[in-house]
């Protein structure tokens, strides 16, 4: 806890006092420009990603970066998709795996898990991205497979997205976005899912593109 405490003390003394406007000002009300969806993984850290400061980003972080489909499993995740999507507004909703992802180890791999009862039952909703991952005919390495898997489970989980009533009808209007996002931890890479490829390509940002 020591370096906890120490950071927060550290923001209190010399970040907050810099930033005492934006913080007072965010005192009295958010609109974020998007709802992230990512996994709960310490070494994911979306506003250093995305250069976002607070107030810019809704977060919602869950293990496996997993949505489970709407009246199926009614909790936390779909609570804060409501409230995003449905009260907040928010223009876009960005579902982020990332590689490496321990949850997506344990769908592979379910054996060391099953003494963990709500880890297990939560896995099942990312079987589908195993499933599809294995079902494409190439040969890969581990770490390749795990990859597809993360990459698969991302595209699954946006399906589930939609089955949200929320989302459906912000998506019905027009005015939702829906992104899929790998983010590559070790060389801070993103790709993003490109329906018409049905593949992950690199990501522009307006930096890229000029
Ligand atoms: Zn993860």
């Amino acid at each position: 806890m020591d370096r906890i405490l120490k950071g927060l003390s550290r923001f209190q003394k010399s970040v907050y006092p810099k930033q005492r406007d934006l913080f007072q000002k965010l005192a009295l009300g958010q609109r974020p420009d998007a709802l992230f969806i990512t996994c709960a993984d310490s070494r994911i850290d979306p506003c250093l990603l995305t250069q976002t400061k607070p107030g810019q980003l809704f977060i919602c972080r869950v293990i496996g970066n997993i949505i489970p489909p709407y009246a199926d499993a009614i909790g936390g995740v779909s609570a804060t998709i409501e409230y995003a999507v449905g009260v907040l507004g928010v223009p876009d909703v960005i579902v982020c795996g990332h590689t490496d992802c321990g949850v997506m180890k344990g769908v592979v791999n379910p054996e060391p898990l099953e003494p963990l009862t709500s880890v297990t039952a939560w896995l099942k909703y990312a079987q589908p991205g195993r499933k599809a991952a294995a079902s494409q005919d190439e040969t890969r390495t581990e770490t390749e497979f795990l990859l597809a898997v993360a990459e698969r489970n991302v595209i699954h989980q946006l399906g589930n997205l939609r089955t949200h009533p929320t989302v459906a009808e912000r998506l019905e209007q027009g005015d939702l976005n829906l992104h899929g996002w790998v983010y590559d931890l070790g060389e801070g890479v993103v790709t993003h899912y490109d329906s018409g490829q049905d593949a992950f390509v690199a990501l522009e940002t307006p930096l890229t593109r000029s």
